[in-house]
């Protein structure tokens, strides 16, 4: 591991002061960065810890709900509120890493939290253009069962494996941020980058630009939502396939709905097309499966990832039926 600084700011202005410095990043849980340290993926010259910045609260309005960026995974998945709320939320973060892993890891690590793509890791060895810009992508003539479908490019297929930021993105959720040019918000489905031909680029965030915190608008759907996950164990796995589902319903026809895939896309993926078929169809298992086929039809798969077609497409119908009182 190489040397760096380390500076542990009790303001936002210092933090945003400090992460300027080139070669400068931000650690909060720090359950990916120490991991991506190690590994020498990483290597910063200053490391500036967010853990002391007043962070830390959820606020509940009538509007809505305001998450701080230094919230932890756990405190959120518990919180009266999300789980009354934006059930989708608490069940897609209890589906990730372990108690010990959410309780330190918070919503700003999970939002910005890189690809788990085993040749990224591989410093030794492996080629990556997320890596370094232009040195080629090793996963695609390599094992690529885990990697994304939708949104790929010809220089990178690495999946985005937030549970979490799948959930934000069903829930209409806004990312909001401070950096030298000031504060920003920006939607959740604008947050995360597509690789195209620059996969180094992940999110909107400048470089010095800090989440502050989440909101999640008040909306007629997000507590009629479920998250449904498909992995290789029960726990302690990232996903395969997995559906953020939320609808509203006026007896039994749909009114509105949301539906977004994680565990197959280089970011998290909304299916407008489920969707619009969904809106003025009765709630029923044959809607909700003809709904579910119109998905992936622009999948890019590789010799081993071309399951993950029919599986999303399940964990889609799954997640509907629960919301829709079918199961
Ligand atoms: C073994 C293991 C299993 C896991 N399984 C899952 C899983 O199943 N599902 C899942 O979704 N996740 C999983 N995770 C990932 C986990 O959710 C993330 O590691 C965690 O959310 C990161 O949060 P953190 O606070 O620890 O981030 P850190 O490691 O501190 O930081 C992560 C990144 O975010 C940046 N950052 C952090 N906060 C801010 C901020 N406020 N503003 C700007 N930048 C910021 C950092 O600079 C860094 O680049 C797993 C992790 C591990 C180690
Ligand atoms: S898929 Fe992306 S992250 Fe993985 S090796 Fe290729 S360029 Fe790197």
């Amino acid at each position: 591991m190489r040397n760096f600084d380390y500076q542990k700011p009790a303001q936002e202005s210092e933090a945003i002061r400090s992460g300027q410095t080139t070669g400068a990043r931000f650690i909060a849980g720090g359950t990916l960065l120490v991991d991506l340290l190690r590994l020498d993926v990483e290597q910063p010259e200053l490391l500036v810890d967010l853990s002391a910045l007043p962070w830390r609260q959820i606020e509940v309005a009538a509007d809505g709900v305001r998450i701080g960026a230094l919230v932890s995974n756990s405190d959120l998945a518990e919180h009266p509120a999300i789980l009354a709320g934006f059930p989708a939320l608490s069940q897609a973060l209890l589906s990730g890493a372990s108690p010990q892993l959410r309780n330190m890891a918070t919503v700003g690590g999970n939002l910005l939290q890189r690809t788990r793509c085993a040749y990224f890791r591989d410093v030794a060895v492996s080629a990556c253009n997320k890596r370094k810009a232009g040195s080629g992508c090793a996963a695609l003539a390599g094992y690529s069962r885990m990697h994304a479908v939708l949104g790929v490019s010809d220089q990178c297929i690495a999946l985005h494996p937030s549970d979490m930021c799948v959930a934000l993105l069903a829930m209409d959720a806004v990312v909001h941020t401070r950096g030298p040019d000031g504060e920003r918000s920006i939607f959740l489905a604008d947050f995360h980058t597509l690789p195209g031909a620059h996969p180094e680029i992940e999110s909107a965030l400048k470089h010095g630009e800090l989440v502050t915190h989440v909101s999640l608008p008040k909306t007629s759907f997000s507590a009629r939502s479920a998250y449904v996950k498909a992995r290789d164990r029960a726990s302690y796995a990232f996903a395969l396939a997995s559906s953020a589902a939320a609808i509203d319903l006026d007896g039994q026809i749909i009114r509105q709905a949301r539906v977004a895939l994680g565990g197959v896309g280089t970011k998290p993926w909304r299916c407008m097309e489920v969707e619009q078929a969904l809106v003025g169809r009765p709630a029923t298992r044959e809607v909700f499966q003809a709904a579910a086929a119109l998905a992936m039809s622009d999948a890019r798969t590789t010799e081993h990832n071309g399951f993950k077609v029919q599986l999303a497409r399940r964990v889609i119908v799954r997640a509907l039926e629960r919301v829709g009182g079918v199961l």
